[in-house]
């Protein structure tokens, strides 16, 4: 059977009648280049990450979204289901343990393993400088952004079956640092090394780890830039922008580094940002 399950995968394989509901759905019908797999995208009702769970859903994918709040669970699922996509969803606070096995547990539901994990739940409890940031601000700053997907991925890994697909999310933020953005910079910085460490680790199994640097995009987490005028118009002037980036300026990247035709990617990062602001 878990043979079955691997050729299924590879798309070598043939459903035969009284095989698990996963093979024998219609969902299997291959709609997508990411058909018959299953995501998982933490911090996914809003935002950046609800534009990537829909995209990778339109392209193929069963997506378990999930968030801190029941009620932007539900609605991310209604609203995603509703567009005929395939999702389900739980409430995963990334940062604690017992929520990320609710997560795991509720993506093998859908009857098998599980193909790619997007990282995107991010915070920053605080405008202001690293050396301003309290014990408390720090913790909860590392392990939201930088324990987290480490630890999530963790739990996950017995069910990659020896391939997938991860993405973490930093910011433009790990390049150039914002002085008002401290310990947040920090912890974007340190995405990036985690991809890196995390590619390297997990290539003998055929799991490719990435990593997408947004700019700003316009989300409820960024009001406090975008909203600001002063910001924006010298943000515009120095980058040339003619526009502010949007939450589905990220997804198809993701979509396509969880795809087939990035098979031979790892270790990347990839600014969505207008402009690169690396060298
Ligand atoms: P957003 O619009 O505020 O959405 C955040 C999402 O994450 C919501 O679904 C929220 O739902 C969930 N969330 C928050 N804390 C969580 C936690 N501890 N565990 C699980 N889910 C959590 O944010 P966004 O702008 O899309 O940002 C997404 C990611 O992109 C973050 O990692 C951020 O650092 C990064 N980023 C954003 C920008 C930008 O300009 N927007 C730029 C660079 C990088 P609940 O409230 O229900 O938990």
């Amino acid at each position: 059977m878990l043979r079955a399950v691997t050729l299924f995968r590879r798309g070598l394989f043939r459903p035969s009648p009284g095989l698990s509901v996963r093979m024998t759905s219609s969902e299997i019908t291959p709609k997508g280049i990411l058909a018959n797999q299953v995501a998982v995208v933490t911090g996914s009702t809003d935002g950046i990450g609800f534009a990537i769970a829909r995209r990778l859903a339109q392209d193929g994918a069963h997506v378990v979204v999930s968030s801190r709040k029941q009620q932007n669970v539900d609605w991310a699922v209604a609203t995603l289901q509703g567009e005929g996509l395939s999702v389900t969803g739980t409430v995963c606070h990334v940062a604690k343990a017992e929520d990320r096995e609710r997560l795991v547990a509720k993506a093998l539901e859908h009857g098998g393993g599980i193909d790619i994990l997007v990282c995107n739940a991010g915070v920053n409890p605080l405008v202001g400088s690293t050396l301003g940031a309290s014990e408390q601000v720090w913790d909860k700053i590392l392990s939201v952004n930088v324990k987290a997907p480490a630890l999530l991925l963790r739990q996950l890994l017995p069910h990659m079956e020896n391939r997938g697909a991860v993405i973490l999310v930093s910011s433009t933020a790990a390049y150039t640092p914002r002085v008002d953005l401290g310990a947040y910079n920090v912890s974007k910085t340190a995405l990036l090394g985690l991809t890196r460490t995390l590619a390297l680790e997990l290539a003998p199994k055929d799991i490719r780890v990435n990593c997408l640097v947004p700019g700003v995009i316009e989300t409820n987490f960024s009001k406090v830039l975008h909203k600001n005028e002063t910001f924006w118009n010298n943000y515009k002037e120095n980058y040339q922008l003619q526009r502010i980036g949007r939450p589905e300026d990220c997804a198809g990247l993701v979509s396509f580094l969880c795809s087939p035709d990035a098979s031979y990617i790892t270790g990347e990062n990839i600014a969505v940002a207008g402009l690169s602001s690396r060298l």
